[in-house]
């Protein structure tokens, strides 16, 4: 595909096969990823591997994730179109336009304001109902507009979960799908909130970058890390 995504439909297709191969199956998934077309969000100096089932890189040392880890953390929220969502790790606006497209309200959290510019500027391309924007320590959550029926972490947290994102979910059912594990690979994880209790599931392994912030890991612990592509 050239660098400015002509006749990209084609590429984008291929993927979306492999998704549904991978497992995924849930056609408003498919079709909201297929209406946001993944060489919008990649830097031009990748573009040409926009639509191949790996991370890549886009700038501060982050990434935009798997297509196909993107699905299947979709899918895991089961949204009706009725949610109001909080995600984390906004990094380029990908995951973040797949879900405003199935989601009643979204609000999404990333720690550097450069990545948070550039989401934007990407996500202006499409035309997506508003969402809000924050940049920050999106372990803490977001109080204000707290409860929210879904909390999605696009970054890998430290074996406990961070607290104030059990706290901020809806008690009679509310989801937190997160990466929990060590800094090198986690295992996709679902904590469903009934009540005071939490259930938890798991979805088998992943490696995303760390989720760096007071409820996640500490900056010096994480020093020197880095995704190899
Ligand atoms: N969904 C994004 C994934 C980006 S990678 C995409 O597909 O493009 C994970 C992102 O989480 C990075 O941009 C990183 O900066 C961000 N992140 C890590 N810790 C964070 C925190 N505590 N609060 C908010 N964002 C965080």
């Amino acid at each position: 595909m050239p660098a400015n995504g002509v006749g990209y439909e084609a590429q984008l297709e291929a993927m979306l096969e492999q998704i549904r191969a991978k497992g995924v199956n849930d056609e408003r998934v498919l079709d909201a990823m297929r209406r946001t077309p993944r060489h919008l969000f990649v830097p031009e100096s990748h573009r040409i591997y926009a639509y191949d089932d790996h991370a890549l890189p886009i700038g501060a040392g982050q990434t935009i994730s798997q297509p196909s880890l993107v699905a299947q953390m979709t899918q895991l929220l089961e949204l009706t179109g009725r949610e109001h969502v909080l995600e984390i790790g906004t990094g380029s606006g990908y995951q973040t336009a797949i879900l405003r497209r199935l989601c009643a309200q979204l609000t999404t959290i990333e720690r550097f304001p450069e990545l948070t510019l550039r989401a934007l500027r990407n996500l202006s391309l499409l035309e997506l109902p508003p969402i809000t924007f924050v940049v920050g320590d999106g372990t803490c959550g977001f109080p204000p507009y707290a409860p929210y029926d879904c909390i999605l972490v696009t970054a890998g947290a430290p074996p406990k979960p961070p607290q104030p994102l059990l706290q901020q979910l809806r008690p009679d059912g509310g989801k937190l799908l997160l990466p929990l594990g060590p800094r090198e690979y986690q295992l996709l994880t679902r904590l469903t909130k009934h009540g005071s209790r939490v259930r938890a599931k798991t979805f088998g392994e992943c490696r995303f970058v760390p989720l760096v912030g007071k409820y996640g890991w500490q900056p010096s612990e994480v020093e020197g890390w880095r995704q190899d592509w």
